[in-house]
């Protein structure tokens, strides 16, 4: 990892209307100072400081066959997350507060107007549950998608849930079918689910599977199913078997993302032997899977290790 890098940007955040040629009124957002640019690789984490004090981070990942050609940008939605995952980074700090639209776009314009990344595709698995500020959310989908300077239609927008369904049911009623859905459900029952994700002890993995199947998914496209993998918890090839059985008939894609601990985890990484056999088995039983190869993970920049304890410090 290389030291972390300032960057001397002060801005204010402000809004203002422009023509942008629509019916809907595009917004330009400025965005706040960057205070920390990590780098591991390839991945940028960086990190804007608000008016009172608090980071949002965000992580600038390369894509393309030669990679650096474009990137993906992964947003906070929150500065922390009450949802309490345990084996999640950011579930440490609790939940500080909401992000604003501006907020959220403007994690956009940092990426492209300060560090000059060509972003084209937004995922929100940063910090936070999107669904726990939907309306900030959907705005900022809106906003992204109709602002012809962005260019970031919905069908390159993702938002990931932990599995909140009344706000999966919500963007369905959207009608927006090009919007990519993700679920983070790491696990292949209810068991182990409630075990790690406080929020399936409410919304079991059954009502979970009938949000999912009202969803909106384009003709050809796929729910993605995210799945962590973790060391003797949920890896197991019986695992698989009955993650692909709970899935059959949905139109999904697994995301296998070998575990990235955060701070004094108690989980541990699985051996790659088990990865490659946990998504051979999801192919063998029809199951469409692919596994994310971990970026980052030296800058606390990979998935589930968003999120500073100092900022929950400084609050206190
Ligand atoms: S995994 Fe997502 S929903 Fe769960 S605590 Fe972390 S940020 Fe929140």
């Amino acid at each position: 990892m290389s030291p972390d890098t300032s960057i001397p940007i002060v801005a204010t955040t402000r809004t203002a209307g422009v023509n942008c040629g629509s019916a809907h009124e595009a917004r330009v957002a400025e965005p706040f100072p960057i205070a920390r640019v990590v780098r591991d690789g390839d991945v940028t984490k960086f990190c804007q400081v608000t008016p009172d004090g608090y980071e949002i981070e965000s992580v600038l990942i390369p894509m393309g066959a030669r990679e650096n050609t474009w990137h993906t940008l992964c947003v906070s939605s929150q500065i922390g997350c009450k949802r309490g995952c345990t084996f999640c980074q950011t579930a440490q700090m609790g939940l500080i507060r909401n992000l604003t639209a501006d907020e959220i776009v403007g994690q956009v314009e940092a990426a492209r107007g300060v560090l000059g990344a060509t972003v084209r595709n937004v995922v929100f698995m940063g910090m936070g549950e999107p669904m726990d500020n939907l309306d900030a959310v959907i705005e900022s989908i809106t906003r992204l998608h109709h602002d012809p300077a962005r260019q970031i239609p919905r069908r390159r927008i993702t938002v990931s849930t932990v599995g909140r369904c009344d706000g999966i049911r919500r963007l369905a009623a959207l009608r927006w079918r090009r919007l990519n859905l993700a679920v983070s459900l790491n696990a292949p029952n209810d068991t182990i689910r409630s075990q790690i994700m406080p929020i399936n002890r409410v919304e079991p993995m059954a009502e979970l599977r009938r949000a999912i199947a009202e969803y909106p998914v384009r003709a050809g496209g796929h729910v993605l199913i995210e799945y962590v993998l973790i060391r003797g918890l949920n890896d197991a090839s019986e695992h698989a078997r009955e993650l692909a059985a709970y899935l059959r008939g949905l139109p999904t894609c697994v995301n296998l993302i070998p575990y990235n601990p955060r701070q004094n985890s108690p989980y541990d990484v699985p051996d790659e032997e088990t990865v490659v056999a946990f998504q051979q088995v999801l192919m063998n039983a029809g199951q469409l899977a692919f596994r994310r190869n971990t970026k980052g993970r030296a800058a606390m920049a990979a998935c589930g290790q968003l999120g500073t304890l100092a900022a929950r410090r400084r609050q206190a």
